[in-house]
């Protein structure tokens, strides 16, 4: 038979899976002496079994009664039995905190009997009724599913009725009319008598909390924070104390450190005769710790003695629930506590200087994403802010605009130099264009997964999304949020790192983080603060122990020297096409167009010298570090004008008789012609490079003499030539056999000749898969994750973000999107077949990565753990992947330890 009960002296912290974490950290505490509350878990496989079979597992009643009959004996109580009355609380509790989601009953055992009883025995009558009301709100609303407004409608009518304006000044006689009201409509909504048996109240209560696993707030928490939807949640039964006894008891909440901040020292509220929620909602004031241990210095510093002891047992910061009943603390649960960026980086470098852990360890308490929002500019909020509404974090940075409605408004508006915020519901693919025009994205509804939350973060655009407490109301021109309308036009500042909105235009300051990685401020100054100097100190660190390089994607002599001030160890992609966009696509047209070789070779005689000059400006910026320059790849139609504008530009022309120039006729001919269905999937990369072997030739004799000239200018250079979407051995011999000779003729005569290496990108299925193939012919590879993620799974890049991905995410279909994190699953495979492959050829094959998953935490550790020697990402993320780099050496050797 399963053992679906555990009372709380069994197990420990490590049991997360089957206990959840409250259960876990319970079993722990109680291991290490603490004064919890009995009580017994009811494991997550219950939750499961129930899950799974729609109904309460059979044997789990019988095991109830014993957990109960156990604890009975142990606190020599019983249930129902008003001279020992026993009550108990009954606890959600998942593996993962999901805070607020999920369901909590109080003061199970009470019944009006025991409520007398508890009246005499405590001299406190109104303190027994009131925790018999609180069980029927409880259980009402809860297990008999009563709408929350419809009690909310008697309480408003018995407080009237009393002449009170809160529920805690209403005498016995109103707390019985109260609850009388609650069982009446309970007993409505049911058709049912409200029950009497207090077992009955629990086996309900347990079943309740199993199905708010499944609840719509449930599934809409674990989506947003990619949470399994099969992992089920482990129910908590445990004896209640009661802080809502006297004026000696009380209950709160309190952190080892400021989460926040990160500031060393306690941190927390206590509200005096109070039970469960009263804390967090807010009806009355609560006192700071500082307070209590002026109130009751005997139970701070009890407290104080129980949270060092947490802290030096978790050794992490600990956010702990706590009651005191008549002069008695009690522990009713603890957990490693969520925090703040900031307050991550400063507590790590904290616990390593008390000792408490090493610096490896500190090094995998943070993340690169902390790092990321750190980076961000921030909102300065020393002045006056009024927030108006939180929603989800979706994408990072602060934004600070006008409220549009409208994307075509935003489009319009941001074109006369206004800065926007758009406001929306939700998005759509149709909203790009005003997204692109705007500061950020506001949203009602939809969480990180949204639309508009994965479009704005591949544009690198601050969102909040999911934020339910405003109501949008597009067409009116407004919205609403606590009474308060706020219409297009007026000024907003959301904050993507927080979620925060705020009314008005809030000053925005260059994060010090930013600024330090920059090299504009010593991290051993007295300016820099204790944040900086945390980054500083894990940084080093991770630099110290990474065996991945980190180089950057650049291509400009500006992102390059950005890149290398960043701590870039060199260029990993230079994408040399993006040299000929823009103001110079009339090169690439002029040459398409060229009726004849001679103006053809003048074309790229032009295209040469300009070309050379970037090659210059990257390699000095890059000196004595590798530049790998990639080859031109995108299809040539992406330098000409759309087919679709040209047709109607011509159509539009001859309609009105006006006279066309022979030079429109041949580029729309040219267009015309080179059209293709697919031109992801047409001419481009080395195919292009077959079909015009000028170019290529010209790209690699421009870098010649760049090279030449930056050392002669006394500098290190150090290219390397990168020749993409290859697909089988015969093009990459074909093309470097071409380019070979191109560099040995333009080396001829100045007396260096010199070999550059010549290496392939890998992100054709067919590339990866014939590795040891290509190998043959390539000085490294370079994996291009982003074709090679796309022709792998069939969508466009460009195309699935705004269409159906956000669909996909939310269903579940794809856990995360595929372009922000390798899928290790899939394309990953292709990733480390080809790395073997390559490593059984020569073992120190140079491999690399240059897709933008370079750049990405969790693939970051893929690669390193796959043996690549380094990843390339954009500037930007160089210190991320610095970060991340390390983290996954300190998290090897954590874990090595740990297993000794
Ligand atoms: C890639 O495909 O991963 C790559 C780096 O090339 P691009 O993004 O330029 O196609
Ligand atoms: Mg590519």
């Amino acid at each position: 038979m399963t053992n679906f009960i555990h009372p709380f002296s069994f197990g420990d912290r490590e049991q997360s899976d089957l206990l959840g974490g409250k259960g876990a950290n319970l079993a722990e505490m109680v291991k290490i002496g603490l004064p919890v509350p009995p009580g017994f878990t009811i494991t997550t496989e219950a939750c499961r079994a129930f899950l799974a079979d729609g109904k309460i597992p059979e044997t789990l009643p019988v095991q109830l009664e014993n957990a109960l009959k156990n604890l009975e004996r142990e606190l020599n109580k019983e249930f129902d039995n008003p001279s020992k009355p026993l009550l108990v609380s009954v606890r959600s509790g998942a593996k993962f905190s999901m805070p607020g989601m999920m369901e909590t009953v109080l003061n199970v055992g009470m019944t009006p009997q025991v409520a007398e009883a508890m009246g005499k025995q405590s001299g406190n009558p109104k303190f027994a009724w009131d925790c018999y009301r609180r069980f029927v709100d409880m259980y009402g609303r809860i297990v008999c599913g009563v709408p929350s407004e419809e009690f909310q409608k008697i309480t408003t009518r018995v407080l009237s009725q009393f002449d009170a304006s809160l529920v805690t000044d209403l005498d016995i006689d109103g707390l019985k009319a109260l609850t009388e009201g609650f069982i009446k409509e309970t007993e409505a909504v049911t058709g049912e008598h409200f029950p009497s048996d207090p077992r009955e109240h629990l086996a309900k209560s347990v079943e309740a909390v199993f199905h708010s696993w499944n609840s719509e707030r449930a599934q809409l928490y674990r989506q947003r924070e990619r949470i399994p939807s099969d992992l089920g949640t482990a129910v908590n039964v445990q004896s209640m104390v009661f802080g809502n006894l006297d004026d000696q008891s009380g209950t709160g909440v309190a952190f080892t450190r400021n989460p926040a901040t990160g500031e060393i020292g306690s941190y927390g509220d206590y509200l005096v005769s109070a039970q469960g929620e009263d804390v967090v909602a807010g009806i009355r004031n609560t006192m700071s710790l500082a307070d209590l241990a002026i109130e009751l210095p005997r139970i701070h510093a009890e407290l104080e003695d129980a949270m060092v002891k947490l802290e030096a047992h978790y050794r992490d910061l600990c956010d702990i629930e706590f009651t005191v009943e008549k002069g008695k603390l009690w522990i009713l649960q603890t957990r490693v506590g969520k925090r703040t960026a900031e307050a991550a980086f400063r507590i790590a470098v904290q616990l390593v200087d008390e000792e408490k852990i090493s610096i490896d360890e500190a090094l995998v308490r943070v993340t690169g994403d902390q790092l990321v929002h750190l980076m961000f500019p921030q909102f300065d909020l020393r002045g006056h802010v009024n927030e108006i509404a939180r929603g989800i974090p979706a994408s990072p940075g602060a934004a600070v605009g006008e409220v549009v409605f409208d994307s075509k408004k935003a489009y319009e508006v941001s074109k006369n130099g206004r800065k926007v915020i758009l406001v929306r519901r939700e998005t759509s693919p149709e909203d790009l264009a005003g997204m692109v025009a705007s500061q950020g994205i506001l949203t009602s509804r939809g969480g990180k997964t949204s639309h508009a939350a994965v479009v704005a973060r591949g544009m690198g655009k601050t969102a909040v999304c999911g934020t339910e407490s405003i109501t949008v109301d597009q067409s009116g021109g407004f919205f609403t949020v606590g009474g308060r309308s706020v219409y297009a036009g007026e000024v907003i500042s959301i904050d993507g790192s927080t979620g925060a909105v705020y009314l008005g235009e809030i000053p925005v300051v260059a994060s010090p983080v930013t600024t330090y990685l920059e090299g504009l401020l010593d991290s051993k100054s007295e300016e820099a603060s204790a944040v900086v100097k945390a980054v500083d100190r894990l940084l080093t660190h991770a630099d110290s122990i990474r065996r991945l390089q980190v180089r950057a994607n650049a291509d400009t002599p500006e992102d390059a020297i950005k890149a290398r001030i960043l701590g870039g160890q060199g260029v990993g992609l230079c994408r040399t096409e993006h040299m000929f966009l823009g103001p110079r696509r009339s090169y690439v047209e002029r040459l398409v167009l060229a009726e004849n070789v001679d103006v053809q070779r003048g074309v790229i005689a032009e295209m040469e010298f300009l070309q050379r000059a970037d090659f210059v400006g990257i390699m000095m910026a890059m000196s004595g570090l590798p530049v790998t320059i990639r080859l031109l790849d995108p299809p040539l139609h992406e330098f000409l004008p759309p087919l679709a504008e040209l047709t109607a530009q011509i159509a539009r022309s001859e309609a009105l008789h006006e006279e066309i120039p022979a030079r429109d006729f041949a580029v729309f001919a040219a267009v015309q012609r080179m059209h293709e269905s697919n031109p992801m999937l047409g001419l481009r990369g080395v195919r292009l490079g077959i079909l015009i072997p000028e170019l290529y030739k010209m790209q690699v004799r421009a870098l010649v003499h760049a090279l030449l000239e930056v050392r002669k200018l006394g500098h290190d250079p150090r290219p390397e030539v990168m020749i993409p979407l290859v697909a089988t051995q015969r093009e990459l011999l074909y093309l470097r056999e071409s380019l070979e000779e191109e560099i040995g003729l333009t080396f001829k005569g100045t007396g260096q000749l010199e070999k550059i290496p010549i290496g392939t990108m890998i992100e054709t299925p067919r590339a990866a898969i014939t590795a040891e193939r290509l190998g043959i012919y390539a000085d490294f590879f370079s994996f291009g994750t982003n074709d090679l993620t796309q022709l792998t799974w069939a969508f466009s890049r460009d195309d699935v973000e705004s269409s159906f991905l956000p669909r996909y995410l939310d269903l579940e279909l794809l856990p995360f999107n595929p372009f922000e994190s390798l899928d290790q699953a899939g394309v990953g495979i292709l990733v480390k077949n080809a790395t073997d492959q390559a490593r059984s050829l020569r073992s120190d094959f140079k491999l690399g990565v240059c897709g933008e998953h370079g750049g990405d935490p969790t693939s970051i550790h893929f690669f390193d753990k796959i043996g690549l020697d380094y990843v390339s990402c954009s500037p930007f993320r160089v210190p991320v992947a610095r970060l991340e780099s390390g983290r996954a050496v300190a998290l090897k050797m954590v874990k090595e330890i740990s297993s000794l």
